[in-house]
């Protein structure tokens, strides 16, 4: 029981073993494995179960082993990997953990969230994003505005689907999923983690998901 099993690059370990974990939670155990083989994941996991770094450790493994080029200045971004969590509080969290972990290596996280003016927003954006963290509705502004592209996304999260749903984020899901360019679901993997599993969610899994995704409970 530790990150060895998760088989990551020197700099991911080093961050890991920097942020004091030392034992992966269960949805890290379970998950792990399933996301670094590339399957597509519906995990039911509460906020405390270790979810976040369950999904940004392979996925940042991956990006690194695909080798993702060094994020640049640009008028647009592209990034390689996108998660979207229902509020600031939640988005900010992950993005603090993805910086965590991703520092020292070549990929660059960003945040995007409502609430504030999108002046800072877009110049960070603007230095260079592989992984972009977001709300919904600041996620599609950021798009219409032309900010961010999502033609070259592999990696798509969906954090807290219940809770997305419960705020009436089901059309801006729709409208990102649906965005010209993103890739359709055979061309991406895609994760979803919500803490619980009603109708709604099964529903939402079905459409989002690949017809052989794996279920974690
Ligand atoms: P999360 O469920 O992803 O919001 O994580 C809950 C808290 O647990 C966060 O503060 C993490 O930093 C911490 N955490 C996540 N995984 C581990 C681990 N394997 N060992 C110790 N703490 C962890």
């Amino acid at each position: 029981d530790t990150f060895e099993e998760a088989s990551l690059c020197e700099s991911l370990k080093r961050n890991v073993s920097k942020s004091g974990y030392v034992k992966p939670t269960p949805v890290q155990k379970h998950g792990i494995p399933i996301i670094s083989a590339g399957r597509d994941l519906m995990a039911c996991a509460q906020t405390g179960s270790g979810k976040t770094a369950a999904f940004l450790l392979p996925i940042l493994q991956k990006l690194m082993a695909d080798g993702v080029a060094a994020s640049s200045f640009s008028e647009l971004q592209e990034p390689e990997a996108l998660i979207v969590a229902p509020t600031r509080e939640l988005i900010n969290q992950i993005y603090m953990e993805a910086r965590k972990f991703a520092h020292g290596t070549c990929v660059r996280p960003v945040v995007v969230y409502g609430g504030i003016s999108t002046g800072h927003q877009i110049r960070d954006l603007l230095r260079g994003c592989n992984v972009l963290c977001g709300t919904p509705g600041r996620l599609l502004d950021m798009i219409g505005r032309g900010k961010v592209g999502l033609t070259k996304i592999r990696y798509f999260v969906l954090d807290e689907a219940d809770r997305m749903l419960d705020m009436g984020f089901e059309p801006d899901m729709r409208k990102i999923v649906g965005s010209p360019g993103m890739p359709s679901k055979e061309d991406r993997q895609t994760l979803m983690f919500s803490a619980t599993y009603p109708a709604d969610i099964q529903r939402l899994a079905g459409e989002f998901l690949k017809k052989d995704y794996l279920f974690l409970a």
